[in-house]
Parts: C-alpha cells; structure tokens; sequence
C-alpha cells in the first residue's frame, strides 16, 4: 500500500500505520500504551543522550538500511561515552508516495538491531508530507553511563590507537550501489556493544572511544588530537583495508582513510594493555580485522607514516564528502 498524507493526520489512519506497523515490530509494552510520553526505569547516576537523524539514499543497501542504521548509528555514540544504551525514541518522516511494505521492512530491520543492541524502542513519531516517496528516520538514545573515565578529551602521551576494523565498508556499499557498481561490498553497520562491553569487563582501563562515520578515520584522529591536546602518530601500512575498496577507492580516486563506516570505532588504550585489547576486540563479533595502527604522543597533529617511509600530516575531511549516506 502507498503512504498517503491521511497516515500522518493523526487520525485513524496514522492509528492504523503506527499500531500495524511500528508498535507490532518494536514490540514492548512501554510503546504498546501509547501514551504521551514513555514511562522507563532508570539506573541511578549519570545518564547519556543522544540524537541523529539518517536521511541515507538508496534506503536499502547491500549489508543494511536506513533503519538498522538509524538504531546502530545511536547505540554507537552512547557506547563511546561509556554509557550502555537503554532506550531509543525514533521519529520518521515520510514523504507520501512511499511504501508501507518498505516501512515495515525498516521497522523489522531496527527491531532486530535493537534486540542485538539490547535497547527498547519505546517512543515514536510519524509525519507524512509532500513529496517523492522518501523516508528519513531520526532516533535518540539514552544509556546508562558506568564509565566516566571515557573520553576524547582523555587521550595521553604513550597510548595506543586501535581500529576495530576494515575501512571505508559503509562509504564504499553506498558509492557501489548508487553508480550501479557490481561487487561484493557491504556496509559494516553493525552495534558495537559487544566489543565495548567485551573490553571494559576485562578491565581495560579504555581512555577514549569513537565511532568512525562520516568523515572517517582522518577526521575521529584529528577530533581526537584536537580535544586531547596530543600528537597522533599512524603507519599507513597497519591500516586494515580490504583489497576489494582499496580497489574501489583507486579507481574513483577516494581515499579510504576519509570512508565512512557505520560499524567500526577507534579505542584509545594504555601501551601496556594494547595486545590484550587487540586480542579482545578481534575475538568480538564485529572486530576480527582488528588493527592497532599507531600511538599517541607529545604535540600536535595527526601524522602519517606511508609505506615508503614518508611523513604526511593529515587533515580532517573538508568540503562534502559524499551527501546522504547515512
Ligand atoms: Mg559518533
């Protein structure tokens, strides 16, 4: 059936979408009252909040979609805080013209994403407007923070820098399907609770976290070296690329050191617990290509060592990028 504006008057209509739809797939009993707002028990202490809307194009791609994106991407930045997520609100925004198979497809899609995470979808909106069938999702988190020694700010001298994975996966899915390019990329996008979770009980005392998204792994290091206040020193060699992007990247000229991902993080760990943090991340569900990739020092910037054995500073991403990706 087609979205028309009817199913955003707030009427029997929207009535229909939301129970048939999002409280059918999201499934808990806080969302299935309906009430104004959701009603949840917290842990006492502090708590972490978070939003993000997702407007990716194409909707669907190969290794996800905009709705498993819309939970993963949330869940992911209250992990980098140390929080674990609890509760997630997901508001959408469709054009009319689109399908409700599409949107329960998406609904199923972050129901499982969410059950993965171990978050609840507890609250929602619904808006239908004019338009060409487009659907953009926002969600926003909130956790539960047990870690408060997690920071970007935190980063020291000495520390070591560990990519929990390939490069540059989500970016070049999205590249790949929108120029009809045959391969077998898929986008990361996964929750990286378990990893994080996975860490942290085995007493790593973790300084900093933060996904790798839009803007990639050049632009986390300088947000990092910048709020941190330290030199960061990489080798192009130890970074995990797989052959099919590095591919990718070469013939469309990117460089996968500014992909996005939407399933990878970067962790800061002292030198002395690297090995055994690589280890642990490598032995979680979304790390097996896990890499250490260089080490924090005395200074400013980030500087890369090429496998020729020169020195290149690298920037942040300037300038766009690629729009509508995630
Ligand atoms: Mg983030």
């Amino acid at each position: 059936m087609k979205i028309d504006l009817a199913c955003g008057s707030g009427g029997r209509e929207s009535q229909a979408l939301i129970k048939d739809i999002f409280v059918k797939h999201f499934n808990n009993t806080v969302l299935a009252r309906l009430e104004d707002a959701a009603v949840v028990e917290m842990p006492a202490g502090r708590v972490a909040l978070t939003t993000d809307s997702f407007v990716v194009t194409p909707l669907f791609f190969p290794g996800g979609d905009i709705g498993k994106i819309a939970v993963c991407g949330t869940v992911n930045d209250l992990l980098m805080v140390g929080a674990r997520p609890l509760y997630l609100t997901a508001g959408f925004i469709i054009e009319e013209g689109a399908d409700t198979e599409d949107l329960e497809r998406i609904a199923r899609s972050m129901a499982d994403a969410a059950t993965e995470a171990g978050v609840q979808i507890v609250a929602g909106d619904t808006k239908v407007i004019e338009g060409r069938g487009e659907i953009y999702i926002n969600t926003a988190g909130i956790g539960a923070v047990t870690e408060t020694k997690i920071s970007i700010a935190n980063c020291l001298p000495g520390n070591a820098l560990i990519v929990s994975g390939n490069l540059g996966e989500h970016q070049a899915a999205l590249v790949s399907a929108r120029m009809g390019i045959t391969n077998t990329i898929k986008s990361d996008c996964a929750p990286l609770r378990e990893m994080v979770a996975r860490l942290l009980a085995e007493g790593i005392e973790v300084r900093a976290l933060r996904d790798i998204t839009r803007g990639g792994l050049a632009t986390v290091l300088n947000e990092l070296a910048e709020a941190s206040g330290c030199a960061l020193s990489i080798t192009e060699a130890s970074l995990p690329v797989t052959d099919e992007v590095e591919g990718l990247c070469g013939i469309l000229g990117l460089d996968p050191l500014y992909m996005a991902n939407e399933g990878k993080l970067l962790a800061v760990v002292p030198e002395a617990q690297a090995a055994r943090s690589l280890e642990l991340m490598r032995g979680s569900k979304y790390g097996e290509h896990a890499a250490i990739i260089g080490r924090a020092e005395a200074g400013s910037g980030v500087m890369l060592t090429t496998r020729l054995g020169g020195r290149r500073l690298i920037d942040a991403l300037t300038g766009e990028g690629l729009p509508r990706i995630c």
